[in-house]
């Protein structure tokens, strides 16, 4: 069983030479680079991540394997290769796509994520679940991030790849991201042993805040701190950092996260339209909810004095209703 595993992960390590080789050094791979190096990558991150071409032939990886002596129906089992239906034979389970390697959290590789060149679906198609990749465990970038992590004590979550990576540029060496499933127990209790503090830094758009929403109890139900870093309507980390740059990623929305309560009252009030009395009455309701949850009266009295402040409304009110919703959320 020790002796299967290792030679997968022998054989995902040359794959992800074979496939880095073929990004870098030949024609195959020149539209596939172009498009990394548009979407603002360099030399030299393509290199830190590893990032690969796996060419449109059907069987490319699965020759280059099987005349370095590995049997098909490993790698087979190790989700690089797939057996033909119909006739004899094996193909690759990665054709057309832009390969990133996924390592384990000691730094072994054991799967790939493939992205599609441009448009297409789907846009992404990662390794199967194998005795090495359980996605629901697994946490894109944490070989690398460790360090970082223990430096600062703290975690940025995103939601992909190019997320991670981009923001490595940006010198916030600390990112990780599921891949391509929703946060799961798991996750948090892995992210929990690393660190204290996370920033929850999902998608700018309905999607992401959504997953950051239902994010949040899961993490903090395993004792982490949580935070949100707030991105402009639509737009990914990937995507802002393409059109504000690095410095302003780092300084204007990560420094800047929010604790969960902004962020809660942030995402209420988009949801409601304040030049309307009826919205605007249901907004503040919603508000004072929401700071009902705090458990420091302090902290509850800081955001019902700017509730009181900006609706004109006597602070008393608001304590004495967020009184009632504290007896009722017990
Ligand atoms: P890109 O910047 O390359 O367009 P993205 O990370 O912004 O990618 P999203 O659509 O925001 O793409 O999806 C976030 C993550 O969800 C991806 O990085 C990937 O891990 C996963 N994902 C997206 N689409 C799929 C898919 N069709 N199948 C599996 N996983 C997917
Ligand atoms: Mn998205
Ligand atoms: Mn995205
Ligand atoms: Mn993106």
């Amino acid at each position: 069983q020790d002796n299967v595993r290792n030679k997968i992960i022998e054989a995902h390590e040359l794959a992800v030479k074979f496939y880095h080789y073929i990004l870098n050094n030949t024609r195959q791979g020149d539209e596939a680079k172009r498009y990394l190096i548009e979407r603002g990558l360099t030399d030299k991150l393509i290199d830190q991540f590893m990032i690969g071409y796996a060419p449109g032939d059907w069987d490319v990886l699965t020759r280059f394997l099987m005349n370095r002596e590995f049997d098909p129906k490993l790698l087979e089992k190790g989700g690089l290769i797939s057996a033909k239906n119909e006739a004899e034979g094996y193909f690759d389970r990665f054709r057309n796509r832009i390969m990133f390697p996924i390592w384990d959290k000691n730094g072994k590789a054991i799967a790939f994520g493939g992205r599609i060149i441009g448009e297409g679906q789907p846009k992404y198609l990662n390794s199967p679940e194998t005795m090495l990749f359980t996605k629901s465990k697994m946490l894109y970038n944490l070989n690398f991030a460790r360090p970082a992590i223990k430096k600062a004590k703290q975690i940025v979550l995103f939601e992909g790849y190019m997320d991670v990576i981009k923001a490595w540029s940006a010198d916030v060496q600390n990112g990780v991201a599921t891949l391509g499933t929703a946060l799961t127990e798991e996750h948090c209790m892995l992210l929990k042993r690393h660190g204290d503090e996370i920033i929850i830094c999902y998608d700018g758009d309905s999607a992401g805040q959504a997953a950051a929403y239902k994010a949040i109890p899961m993490l903090e139900r395993v004792g982490l701190k949580v935070l949100v870093a707030l991105l402009p309507k639509g737009m990914d980390p990937d995507e802002y950092i393409k059109s504000h740059g690095t410095d302003a990623f780092r300084y204007e929305v990560i420094e800047q996260a929010v604790s969960i309560t902004k962020f809660k009252l942030i995402y209420s009030r988009k949801n409601h339209i304040l030049s309307r009395e009826e919205d605007r009455n249901q907004y503040i309701v919603e508000a004072v909810k929401i700071v009902a949850e705090l458990d420091s009266s302090t902290e509850r009295e800081i955001h019902l004095k700017e509730l009181a402040k900006e609706f004109d409304i006597s602070l008393d009110a608001l304590k004495q209703d967020c009184h009632e919703f504290r007896l009722q959320q017990q």
